[in-house]
């Protein structure tokens, strides 16, 4: 069996948008005197989260937003971290606060992104915004499940992105109404709210974790599935039903150093109608979902929505 998969471009996807993105902030600022900020803090010499920040900081730039950069020392206080949120929780040209995770072990995390203004968080992981996800209200949502689920609105819409002249901006949010979706994984970060999102456009949704009884069951009567555990090949090409759309976000090193996702992607490619390839799927989509949210908080900011 050969492949008629769309392969769902998650890096081509995100420079669209911030392409769009771009143009609005440049007639935004001309109109409100400012650019949307976005504060990133980072605290100790994590290599990898040394590079999300970068990529994130870059991004950022391209998208013509303003950072604001605080690094602190790997024994910083819960004080002084504390202190960085407070002051850009203050600060009116910042419109996006993000903590850079995980932080050193003699932080408490939990108590640190309690103190990000709900209304500047960029993260979408303050419990305000949690809260209003559950309850299906306007907010914050996080940005590797929004991610996930503009993949899944660019595979139902049929855009091909690869032409030239399309407009990103307006590929519309799918209704699921009818759809069956299983979420393997259920961690606060990304399964959960994955599957309050897809409930949310009405799809029928499973939520599958370790504890889960015959996966290969659940997942084969999916027409989407969402694969959020971290074990490589987890997810059999074989347990895809033939036409699913497949989101994989797990994002999984191997000993030679390259990345692989949770799903059996030559095998489910198959038999999907769309998937998303790992790297270059879902992981783009997540920092371009950050300057999103930003902008955002902006355009509340600013009284325009
Ligand atoms: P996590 O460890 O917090 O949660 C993993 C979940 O998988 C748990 O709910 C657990 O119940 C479930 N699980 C574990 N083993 C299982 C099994 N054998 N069968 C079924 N379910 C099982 O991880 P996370 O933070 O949700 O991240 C999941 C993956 O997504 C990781 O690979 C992570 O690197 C990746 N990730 C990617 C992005 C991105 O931008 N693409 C962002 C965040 C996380």
């Amino acid at each position: 069996m050969s492949s008629n998969a769309t392969i769902l471009d998650g890096k081509l996807l995100a420079r669209l948008l911030e392409t769009d993105l771009k143009q609005r902030v440049e007639k935004d600022a001309a109109q409100y005197g400012r650019k949307p900020g976005l504060a990133v803090i980072l605290v100790g010499n994590n290599p990898a989260s040394q590079y999300y920040v970068r990529t994130k900081e870059k991004v950022a730039k391209r998208a013509g937003l303003k950072s604001f950069d605080t690094r602190l020392p790997e024994d910083a206080s819960f004080e002084q971290v504390a202190e960085a949120i407070k002051s850009y929780n203050q600060n009116p040209e910042v419109d996006g606060i993000l903590l850079q995770l995980p932080v050193p072990r003699h932080l408490n995390s939990d108590k640190l992104l309690d103190l990000i203004d709900p209304a500047k968080d960029a993260d979408g992981l303050h419990p305000h915004n949690q809260g209003l996800l559950m309850t299906g209200k306007k907010g914050v949502r996080p940005c590797t499940p929004l991610g996930t689920v503009k993949l899944l609105d660019l595979a139902l819409s049929g855009v091909d992105i690869s032409q030239k002249g399309v407009e990103v901006s307006k590929i519309p949010e799918a209704d699921l109404s009818g759809k069956s979706a299983v979420v393997v994984g259920r961690s606060i970060l990304v399964g959960k709210p994955v599957s309050l999102l897809l409930l949310d456009r009405n799809a029928t949704v499973t939520l599958a974790h370790s504890r889960t009884d015959d996966l290969a069951a659940v997942c084969k009567k999916a027409d989407i599935v969402v694969a959020a555990v971290g074990v490589p090949g987890l997810v059999k090409g074989d347990w895809i039903k033939p036409g699913a759309i497949v989101l994989d976000v797990g994002i999984n090193r191997l000993p030679d150093g390259s990345l692989t996702g949770d799903v059996e992607f030559d095998e489910a490619a198959k038999r999907a109608a769309a998937i998303t390839p790992v790297p270059g799927g879902v992981g783009p989509m997540t920092v371009m979902m950050l300057i999103y949210n930003t902008y955002l908080n902006y355009n509340n900011a600013m009284g325009k929505s």
